[in-house]
């Protein structure tokens, strides 16, 4: 391991100054990662638009249902100039499992952005890239660090949870340090020359080891360099805010049924607003009128549907944008 002198402002792990503990736990992870890393289809590549596809998709969608529709999805649009040439609906289409459609309208947003102003290449800047829709300053590094192999960190939720715990001592398993003192720790460890790995290693640990709800430390690698090894107390996650619903189902999953239903109804052609009511909750009535319209200019203010018509929601139509 290359010396670091970055290492020497870290906080203590495990009680002992930081900087050889910082090393052993750099050595230790990235030997764990090159047996137990995870096989995952985009780190076979460094093509900066592959690698900018799948963080989009796993920034809300589990890794295994990313994993099945990335190639399907690449396999529809191959490059960042198919993508921007793509009607967006074909995009909205492709994009059909993944859920909180949004980041469709907003990746295809992006590529006509990076054709437009960019010349049709991801720029290597950080603060060009979070100027992108949809790109925030997780997804940057990561494709800084996997597409450009920049020497930068990353920190998602995975992250902040493993390093909050080895370098504090957390008492339960929801406390976690603030996001902006987990990246200034995520950028002084970064190893010289092995960020990417790096970063993929911290990832790996914290979604299936050091785990949100069950962290394994009795198997965990790097449990003697940790500060929370076996010490937090399992404690139920704090309940987020109340979602808007119907029926106790949130409404985006109402939102992602009416996406699916158009899509199913072929996409471009219109359907009464009424009749998607129906489709999408089997006891609509007209007494849900206004919880319907809602949802719809929603999804229009969105991008991701078009709507015709004033008035009540049966002289009005709905189709994907
Ligand atoms: Fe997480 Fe436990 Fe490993 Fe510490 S010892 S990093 S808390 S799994």
């Amino acid at each position: 391991m290359r010396r670091n002198s970055k290492h020497r402002d870290l906080p203590p792990v495990g009680g002992a100054p930081g900087m050889d503990r910082s090393r052993r736990l750099i050595s230790t992870l990235l030997n764990w990662y090159n047996s137990h890393g995870r096989d995952l289809p985009w780190r076979k590549t460094s093509n900066p638009y592959h690698i900018l596809v799948s963080e989009i998709m796993l920034q809300q969608t589990q890794v295994t249902r990313v994993q099945e529709k990335y190639p399907l999805f690449l396999q529809r649009f191959p490059s960042l100039h198919s993508l921007a040439r793509g009607p967006q609906r074909d995009v909205v289409v492709a994009w059909q499992g993944m859920g909180y459609n949004n980041r469709s309208v907003r990746l295809h947003r992006l590529a006509k952005e990076v054709v437009r102003e960019h010349g049709g290449r991801l720029p290597l800047d950080f603060g060009a890239l979070t100027r992108l829709p949809g790109v925030g300053p997780y997804t940057a590094n990561a494709i800084l660090s996997f597409a450009f192999g920049q020497q930068v960190p990353v920190v998602d939720v995975n992250v902040r949870r493993f390093l909050s715990r080895v370098f504090w001592p957390m008492t339960s398993t929801v406390a976690l340090r603030k996001e902006k003192e987990i990246w200034v720790v995520a950028r002084r460890l970064v190893p010289g020359g092995a960020a990417s790995q790096w970063n993929q290693a911290l990832m790996d640990i914290g979604a299936t080891v050091c785990t949100s709800r069950q962290p394994s430390c009795r198997s965990c690698p790097v449990s003697h360099l940790c500060m929370s090894s076996a010490s937090m107390v399992a404690l139920p996650a704090r309940h987020l805010r109340e979602e808007p619903s119907l029926h106790g189902v949130p409404n985006r999953i109402y939102r992602g049924r009416i996406i699916q239903e158009l899509r199913r109804h072929n996409a471009g052609r219109k359907i009464r607003a009424d009749r998607l009511g129906k489709r999408i909750h089997p006891c609509f009535t007209p007494k849900y009128e206004r919880w319907l319209a809602n949802l719809l200019t929603g999804l229009h203010r969105d991008g991701l549907i078009v709507l015709h018509g004033n008035g009540s929601l049966d002289t009005r139509y709905v189709a994907l944008a």
